[in-house]
């Protein structure tokens, strides 16, 4: 649901060191322009606010790194305080109209000349988000539009009238770029489902459980968790298809796969497809006894479901080879597919529908 708004702020805070200089590198030059021109007293508070707030804003935006990791709620919320801080951050540019030049025209055209070009260089920096730019940049023009507005030197109405202008292009650029953008961010999620998903049976396809299985293989050697694999293959499979004809048995590899998947519940936990007829379960932090039950109730579900092919109902089963183990420093999950898939050797050699299994070293250690 957030895969957009978790890109965007990463993407924003990607640039948290851009965004630091590129406010105190403008707010300096703009006091250092039109200095001769205005309060000193007000210029240095000004400059002093600017470096302060840019400041925080860095330090707070570089503690939170852990973008990918964080869930919907903290990824809404830091949306909310990254607002917070543009509109600060945006009433901080605006306020710039206290020591706005008034009685020099020429430091007025200096003003505007440093205005504008942080202006454009913020649309690089915060159109990734652009709401927040379009907030920012409407608290930072209103109150020196309103300023130049009421000014009675020759120029104002010219200047006040080349924001409104400047206004309009940086908002409508940054409509176009966001487009641009969120069109980009879908395409690189759609080709990385893509690439992770089986086009058949539209779960888990082998490249993706070739990664998260190593993947919570570390996480298992790291936390000293007991790790279970359960490999299934489906019993005189070339049979049906022989039988019904290979469109029926696309079918029942859809129906199989859907009953893997839907029976998988607890977090880290996958189905995945790993081969023609061929499924994986991987169950992390449990250990054999569960992944037992869970090879039971796959076996009962699959004795209920009906098959219909030419007419004829029909049943399918499998064969499953489960292995559970406390990975040791330095060992491979290589170790425990071999296992699984020797269990598996073992039941298909036994008579078929049924599972076997191998547990080394989870009794010792916690896990459901
Ligand atoms: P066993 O009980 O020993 O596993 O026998 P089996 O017939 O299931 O195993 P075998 O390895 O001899 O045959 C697997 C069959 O799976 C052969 C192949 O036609 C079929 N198969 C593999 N991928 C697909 C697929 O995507 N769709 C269909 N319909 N069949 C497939
Ligand atoms: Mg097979
Ligand atoms: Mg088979």
């Amino acid at each position: 649901m957030n895969t957009n708004l978790r890109e965007q702020i990463h993407l924003y805070q990607s640039q948290a060191v851009a965004a630091f200089w590129g406010n105190v590198i403008g707010s300096g030059l703009l006091v250092f322009v039109i200095l001769p021109a205005t309060d000193h007293i007000k210029a240095a508070i000004w400059m002093a606010a600017q470096v302060f707030f840019n400041s925080v804003r860095y330090f707070l935006t570089r503690r939170c790194s852990h973008i990918t990791m964080d869930s919907d709620v903290v990824i809404e919320r830091r949306y909310r305080y990254l607002y917070g801080m543009v509109v600060i951050s945006g009433l901080l540019w605006g306020s710039s109209f206290m020591i706005y030049p008034t009685h020099s025209m020429e430091h007025q055209l200096l003003f505007f000349l440093v205005i504008t070009s942080t202006g454009a260089v913020a649309t690089s920096l915060l159109n990734s988000m652009p709401r927040l730019y379009v907030t920012w940049i409407t608290l930072f023009f209103t109150p020196i539009f309103i300023v130049t507005l009421f000014d009675t030197n020759t120029l104002s109405y010219r200047l006040s009238f080349m924001l409104v202008v400047l206004y309009i292009y940086m908002v409508s650029t940054a409509r176009t770029y966001r487009e641009n953008l969120l069109a980009s961010i879908e395409l690189r999620i759609k080709l990385q489902q893509q690439a992770s998903i089986d086009a058949l049976t539209g779960i888990a396809n082998r490249r993706y459980f070739m990664e998260e299985f190593q993947n919570e293989w570390q996480r298992a050697t790291r936390h000293q968790h007991c790790i279970t694999l359960i490999i299934i293959d489906i019993d005189h499979f070339k049979k049906l298809n022989d039988t019904y004809g290979h469109q029926k048995g696309d079918e029942c590899l859809q129906t199989i796969a859907q009953l893997l998947h839907n029976n998988i519940c607890r977090s880290g936990e996958f189905a995945a497809r790993i081969g023609g007829e061929e499924f994986a379960i991987v169950l992390p932090n449990a250990k054999s006894a569960n992944a037992i039950k869970l090879a039971e109730k796959i076996r009962n579900l699959l004795s209920e479901t009906k098959f219909n092919g030419d007419g004829h109902n029909f049943h399918i089963t499998v064969s499953m080879g489960i292995a559970s183990t406390v990975p040791t420093l330095g060992a491979s999950q290589q170790k425990l597919f071999q296992l699984a898939d020797k269990a598996l050797y073992k039941a298909k050699a036994d008579g078929r529908d049924r599972y076997e299994h191998v547990e080394m070293d989870c009794s010792q250690v916690s896990g459901y």
